[in-house]
């Protein structure tokens, strides 16, 4: 007879301990106190993407004043390694004594919202012990990040098949990887391969950057001036945090209106940038001029130029092409030329995950996702006492985590105020005509990972309260304000 499992019960639930979840369970212990809560995490320790991605060099591309949380000053340098963005996040932990509400090696595979007693129940499977485990809680706050963690996208090439050397994606970075003296061909040119060509090129026999067409960087020194100059002056860490974070904000609200008002000043201001590290006669139009305006796609910064600096030492190089197959010993190009390799990293990005791989039901009937339209790109309707942490593309994602966390702690003050059970969003009057697009517009911001999987997102409309804006800009000052008692959200005693 299988052994029955207890059923916990919390005020809210929380899925995943990443820098979504330990902010999350910061506002809510710090904001809304009097709520018994619980971060469920499927990973054996915090960190989410900082834990789990092992590759060589792997490190931010935004800087941390905005990266990091807006309540925690970031003191050190502004692009981090993975290492000490966990430091962080476990000072945040310990400071707060947040670890007591975290539950480790806990997966959660359903959830189902019960009409009748108004809770979520969430079952899953402790990864260490294999033990079923069942908890209910009123409010579910999904911050379990958007991309499959077991997996990254390798696309079908070809002739993988017969390829004799290694394939290796750096989302499963293999811990005993040895490419010292070994010819390396790197497929993608996003940030990852930007990090992770720098930190293995000098080592190895030869790198080749492999990409079908170009990207935009951002080359620039790892350090934030006005934060040095504060420092110099004895200022206090946490006033320094604030106003290097009002500065860098106010530069890329300034730089992303620039980039839409006049893409083609932007453009050549980074190109030139990247022409400054190469020098007059590296054909930049081939290898480093996207066809698309800057900021379609995220922009990595790349601390002091350092992938450029490979390309000028030799050791790494630009291969701007497309691939027809595989072969025993490497990779031939549509062009006829073949490229040796020992190791293929495929740095080729993710495979979308629409709310952590969980199944959801409401009574019993599944939820799918790209039926519902998203409030906000926090909220669906349909789904009663639920948030998901969906950041911003062209800010910090961390932003998005502070200014959710003071909006759940709102509606949850005022539905306790109000004696209110639940709460879910519902599509107006007002909004009856309202055309009904996809997630995001691809003309706005169309990265591969979201095209490929915008059909299973959540559809959104065409007012601000009906989709994820990617502005925080107007967003900072929008959600504070939103007023809970609008009949965008339908609420029940
Ligand atoms: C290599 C890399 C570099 C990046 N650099 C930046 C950057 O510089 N700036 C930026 O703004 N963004 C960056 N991003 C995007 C980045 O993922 C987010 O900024 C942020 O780390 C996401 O945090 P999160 O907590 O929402 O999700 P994640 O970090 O993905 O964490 C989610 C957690 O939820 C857990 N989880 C998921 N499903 C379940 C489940 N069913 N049950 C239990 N637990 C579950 C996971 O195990 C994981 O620990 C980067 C992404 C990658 C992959």
């Amino acid at each position: 007879m299988p052994t029955a499992v207890t059923r916990e019960h919390f005020d809210t639930l929380i899925v995943g301990a990443g820098i979504s979840g330990v902010g999350a369970a910061y506002h809510l212990q710090t904001q809304c106190p009097e709520q018994r809560f619980v971060v469920l995490e499927g990973l054996d320790s915090f960190g989410g993407t900082w834990h789990m991605h092992r590759y060589p060099g792997i490190r931010s591309d935004s800087d941390l004043h905005t990266f990091g949380y807006r309540f925690k000053p970031w003191i050190g340098a502004p692009i981090a390694s993975a290492e000490e963005i966990l430091k962080y996040m476990g000072e945040v932990i310990s400071d707060n004594q947040l670890a007591q509400h975290i539950r480790y090696q806990h997966r959660v595979e359903t959830a189902d919202w019960s009409s009748e007693d108004q809770q979520w129940i969430l079952k899953g499977t402790r990864q260490d012990t294999g033990a079923a485990v069942e908890f209910s809680a009123s409010f579910l706050w999904m911050c379990q990040g958007y991309y499959e963690h077991a997996k990254g996208y390798t696309p079908a090439w070809p002739g993988m098949e017969n390829f004799r050397g290694q394939i290796v994606h750096p989302q499963t970075w293999p811990k005993d990887l040895d490419y010292k003296n070994k010819q390396v061909v790197v497929i993608g040119s996003g940030a990852t391969a930007a990090t992770v060509v720098p930190a293995i090129a000098a080592e190895t026999s030869h790198t080749t950057v492999l990409q079908r067409s170009p990207t935009y960087f951002i080359p620039g020194r790892n350090e934030n001036e006005l934060a040095e100059q504060l420092r110099a002056l004895d200022i206090d860490e946490t006033w320094v945090h604030e106003i290097t974070r009002r500065q860098i904000l106010k530069n890329q609200a300034e730089f992303t209106a620039r980039a839409f008002a006049e893409p083609e000043v932007v453009k050549a201001e980074l190109l030139g940038a990247v022409r400054a590290f190469l020098g007059p006669d590296y054909d930049i139009d081939k290898h480093f001029t996207p066809d698309y305006r800057p900021w379609r796609q995220r922009i990595a910064f790349v601390p002091d130029g350092d992938i450029f600096q490979g390309i000028r030492s030799g050791k790494a190089s630009m291969e701007t092409a497309e691939i027809d197959h595989f072969t025993e010993h490497g990779i031939l190009l549509k062009s006829g030329k073949e490229l040796p390799a020992d190791i293929v990293i495929t740095a080729t990005g993710f495979n979308l995950s629409v709310l952590g791989g969980i199944h959801f039901s409401v009574d019993g009937t599944p939820i799918d996702f790209a039926d519902t339209v998203t409030y906000r790109g926090m909220m669906f309707t349909g789904v009663p006492n639920m948030v998901w942490i969906f950041g911003y593309f062209r800010a910090s994602w961390t932003l998005r985590v502070d200014i959710i966390g003071d909006f759940v702690c709102r509606l949850l003050k005022y539905m306790a105020a109000n004696h209110l059970k639940s709460v879910v969003p519902v599509l107006r009057p007002e909004d009856a005509d309202m055309p009904l697009l996809p997630w995001i517009d691809p003309e706005n911001f169309n990265p591969g990972y979201l095209m490929r999987s915008m059909h299973l997102m959540p559809k959104r409309g065409d007012k601000p309260e009906w989709q994820h804006t990617q502005d925080y800009w107007l967003e900072k000052d929008e959600l504070p304000k939103i007023d809970l008692a609008d009949s965008a959200f339908a609420y029940k005693q």
